[in-house]
């Protein structure tokens, strides 16, 4: 073609990129953001209610992850969504800046002389300091992928504001009665020197535990069981119970032996250790366990055993046999369990039942005490027991050792075993309101459904909660003790002064002033009676306070309309919530809680530095050191996979899927830039065609568009963003580029700029390309925000955010129109395969060197395509919906005699498509082949159509 037939065609043009450019173009977009004030405008002025969805903090430790990428993009996603639909959507980014991380590792990078030297108001501050330089760090993160927030005012754990507030919730349990302090067993962390809660447990693979079977001499028998004994033949002296312990060291602090009432047991004649008591149903597997011969004598319930004394094997002294709970089975062991109250919770139920008192012989570093006699000073992780078992072996009551592999919890910090010991520490008495934490569960809408049952099981059978621990970084449980009865102060009074107090300095003030400083008024005069406590509150209690120290706090709707986390945080954050929103208020703090799975490698295994799977969302985003390895992808292509996951499960990420995102990423782009670009010289007032006057291409194009609107909005408030992903891909990729677009080329390029048949479409593009952009914005927020401001032609919102949520008018709706352009689409594939297979033989190139002749069967098959035929015939629009035109052939025939070289030949379904040469010469401008080439003089290379459009 000579440059000035080209030059004749109506080309794309426009400033947005192929290429996004993204490491450039994103934060030129997101300082126009804020140069508009948009996220603080909308979520402030939109006409539309309050939306709530709070925050779970990070912990402000370490960089961003990808967890981090998918939990916030999520949320920005429903809160942009929101924004665009018109409501009030303020989302406080928070932080989780207390607890042992941030202490230890401000310790770790101190010397050791610093670190002797160091006052707890020093570590304190360190941490603080170390947390708010996290914090930084994390936020400008966040910030990069496109999150929307108040970043002026986030929360964080260690506001003043924030601990004051959790304060008063303490206080408010307090003084409703739920908390009390106690001597119980907890998980305790020797390594850590604190009691742990639940959520701070791991329970890693491999952990083995010296097992031991061990024989307890009875001393004494309630008289019915001394009688039947007595009839066969047994006696006291040759008589004991059988215990089995995975946790030797506990041994020493032994105050019974329990039986399940309910069970059967057996007293055995063993061949090598005497008479035995054994459950029944163990008492075969015990043979070959113990390596004995256990010839039963006697049965009897385990009620019947109630009563016997036996000798301790290793101290002066002797305990009851008593009846324990179901938790006494046959699985394991003998069916009686060794009873150390200080270092079980069951064992410490049992004991309280019967006045067994607490014997806890270990200190807070693991090690025996004097109360353990011969064992004092042995450490319960390394010595104890293996000088116990040797002590059991001497005084010959070790039947036998084994070891046992079985889960063990351990300290989620020091990865260290952790142990049960019975300590002095704060509790929230769960079971005080344990029925109304149940009611609040079931108000509440859990997505998907087994969340419910998750935290549902988990609140039936949680303990009561620990809430102390004994470090330095954290909120202070704000209680004092006299300094001679050990009694506690703690009341109304002294909670609201201290509230106070932190409120106007920080919880610091504990740390900074004296008892005297502490007090309040009535107390002052007394003050060196007082002791102010050492404890600090469980970190969970901090972030599960959140709902009074930021949606309350900040006029935020509460209970909350989301909460949205990881599905670990039945156990953690959405249960320390719940609970303390229900002992203070009744009701939970949240009216819908969504939760995802966690991020994977694409092969499905946790990333980790070792396996070399890990991706850096930073780098993603803004690319590595080598930008030829590790492009820049940009936020969008991170965003667009949180999309695209099904997120109710774990979710994988890795180099192929990334490359995947990145070409569907190209492949909306370049549909939206062909959009674009085809608007240049249109301008909507003037030029645009009433949507009624439309043909009906068009009008079908507007109609699927509608039913993407319909579709996107409803995937969007199921929060199932994954289907928006597929929808935007088929429209992009299908419903426009394969169909309307590739029709719409000719109307584009060739016909004359103010045509109707190029005005129409151009109508359609622009309708198209402003909800598209729309729709794209809670994901592709970058991406649409450059489509709007790329608009050829002035648009009143200076954002693709300002304008809202897409909306289809009633008349885009033609549903009528889906059923014969279906049909006439499968003509199209079948008619393209044929095309395809004559350009794959060679007989053909460009489809517009075809012509294409139709012949449909009288009656059956046929039928629905005949009549989508007659609807397209009768289009008052014949320049546009024309079924040639749709082909990309230069003519169509139906019906009438074959042509005169048929190239390729089928009949499908009562359909005969014959294709053959298109007659005529191929016309330099449109690519036409036309019988009327070399008939205009000046422009002998060039169809009637073309000649026209260049001389009108
Ligand atoms: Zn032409």
């Amino acid at each position: 073609m000579t440059t000035s037939y080209k030059d004749t065609l109506n080309l794309l043009q426009t400033d947005f990129g192929m290429r996004a450019n993204a490491k450039v173009r994103e934060p030129e977009l997101q300082a126009l953001w804020h140069e508009l004030d948009l996220y603080g405008r909308l979520s402030r002025d939109n006409p539309g209610p309050v939306f709530t969805l709070h925050d779970g903090p990070p912990y402000a430790n370490g960089a961003l992850h990808v967890g981090h990428a998918l939990n916030k993009i999520l949320k920005d996603i429903i809160n942009k969504t929101a924004l665009l639909q018109g409501k009030r959507a303020r989302f406080v980014p928070g932080w989780d800046c207390h607890g042992l991380p941030i202490e230890l590792k401000v310790l770790q990078g101190l010397k050791g002389e610093e670190r002797a030297a160091l006052t707890p108001l020093d570590l304190r501050q360190k941490a603080h300091s170390y947390a708010l330089e996290q914090v930084a760090l994390q936020q400008a993160g966040f910030e990069r992928w496109g999150i929307w927030a108040d970043w002026q005012q986030p929360y964080l754990t260690l506001h003043k504001s924030y601990e004051a507030a959790q304060i008063g919730v303490f206080g408010q349990m307090v003084l409703a009665g739920h908390i009390y302090r106690g001597l119980k067993p907890v998980h305790w962390s020797p390594s850590s020197r604190t009691a742990l809660a639940e959520a701070e447990l791991e329970y890693p693979d491999g952990h083995v535990s010296p097992s031991v079977y061990a024989a307890f001499p009875v001393v004494e028998l309630p008289a019915a069981l001394a009688e039947a004994l007595g009839s066969a033949g047994i006696t006291t002296s040759d008589l004991a119970v059988t215990i089995w312990t995975t946790t030797p060291w506990t041994l020493p602090a032994n105050l019974a032996v329990s039986v399940n009432g309910a069970l059967d047991y057996s007293i055995c004649a063993s061949s090598g250790a005497g008479n035995l008591i054994v459950a029944a149903e163990l008492r075969a597997s015990l043979e070959a366990t113990l390596g004995q011969t256990l010839t039963p004598v006697l049965q009897v319930k385990g009620a019947a055993l109630e009563g016997i004394q036996y000798r301790h094997p290793l101290l002066e002294r002797t305990s009851p046999v008593v009846i324990g709970g179901d938790y006494i089975t046959t699985e394991s062991g003998t069916g009686l369990v060794h009873t150390a109250p200080g270092h079980g919770v069951d064992d410490f139920n049992t004991g309280r039942k019967y006045n067994l008192g607490v014997l806890c012989p270990v200190d807070e570093a693991g090690t025996l005490t004097a109360e353990a006699g011969p064992f004092a000073g042995l450490n319960v992780l390394k010595d104890a027991n293996g000088a116990i078992i040797t002590a059991l072996r001497d005084e010959g009551a070790l039947l036998t050792e084994a070891p046992y592999a079985h889960r063990y919890p351990y300290d989620w910090r020091t990865k260290k075993p952790t142990i049960f010991r019975a300590t002095e520490q704060w509790f929230a008495s769960v079971e005080g309101f344990r029925d109304a934490a149940l009611r609040a569960i079931a108000d509440v809408e859990w997505l998907p459904a087994s969340g419910r049952n998750r935290i549902e099981a988990m609140v039936r059978e949680r303990g009561d909660w620990c809430i102390s621990r004994q470090r330095t970084w954290g909120v202070p449980i704000p209680v004092f003790y006299h300094r001679e009865t050990g009694e506690v102060l703690l009341n109304e009074t002294t909670l609201a002064h201290i509230q106070g107090l932190v409120a106007e300095h920080g919880s610091d003030v504990w740390w900074q002033r004296d008892e005297a400083g502490l007090l309040p008024e009535p107390y002052v005069a007394d003050a060196a009676n007082w002791r102010k406590g050492s404890d600090t509150m469980d970190v969970w209690f901090d972030s599960g306070s959140s709902w009074a120290g930021v949606v309350q706090e900040r006029g935020l709707n509460y209970p909350a309309d989301l909460y949205l986390e990881g599905s670990d945080q039945h156990r953690g954050w959405f249960q320390s919530s719940l609970l303390t929103s229900v002992a203070v208020h009744g009701h939970a703090p949240y009216k819908r809680v969504l939760t995802h799975g966690f991020t994977l490698d694409e092969k499905g295994r946790k990333m980790s530095k070792s396996l070399g799977n890990v991706v850096d969302p930073a780098v993603l985003v803004e690319g590595g050191k080598n930008e030829k390895q590790e492009p820049a992808f940009g936020a969008d292509v991170l965003r667009l996979w949180v999309s695209s996951v099904d997120y109710s499960a774990d979710v994988p990420l890795g180099p192929g899927i990334v490359k995947q995102l990145a070409d569907v990423y190209r492949k909306v782009r370049n549909t939206a830039r062909y959009l674009l670009g085809n608007l240049h010289d249109f301008a909507p007032e003037r030029d645009g065609v009433p949507v009624e006057q439309l043909p009906l291409l068009d009008q079908w194009m507007l109609q699927r568009t509608a039913a993407l609107i319909d579709n996107v909005t409803g995937d969007f408030e199921r929060y199932e963003f994954y289907r928006f992903f597929q929808a935007l891909q088929n429209f992009c990729v299908v419903d426009l580029s394969n169909v309307y677009l590739d029709i719409a080329k000719d109307r584009l390029y060739v016909s004359g700029a103010s045509e109707f048949r190029r005005r129409s479409c151009q109508t359609v593009l622009h309708l198209v390309v402003e909800r598209l952009a729309g729709l794209i914005a809670p994901v592709l927020c970058h991406m649409a925000e450059d489509i709007w401001q790329n608009l050829p032609y002035p648009v009143a919102e200076r954002s693709v955010f300002e304008r809202g949520w897409p909306v289809a008018p009633d008349a885009w709706r033609h549903l009528e129109l889906e059923a014969p352009m279906a049909q006439i689409l499968e003509l199209r594939a079948l008619i393209n395969r044929q095309l395809e297979a004559c350009r794959t033989g060679g007989s053909l190139g460009a489809s517009l060197e075809a012509q294409v002749q139709l012949t449909l069967e009288a009656a059956g098959e046929a039928e629905p395509l005949r009549q989508a035929l007659t609807w397209l015939d009768q289009s008052p629009h014949p320049s546009v919906d024309n079924l040639a035109d749709w082909l990309l052939v230069s003519a169509l025939q139906i019906g009438g005699s074959a042509p005169a070289t048929v190239l390729s030949e089928t009949i499908e379904a009562g359909i005969q498509v014959r294709v053959a040469k298109a007659s005529g010469h191929k016309c330099e401008r449109c690519w036409h082949y036309e019988t009327d080439i070399g008939s205009h003089r000046e422009h002998p290379t060039l169809c009637g159509r073309c000649v026209a459009v260049l001389t009108a």
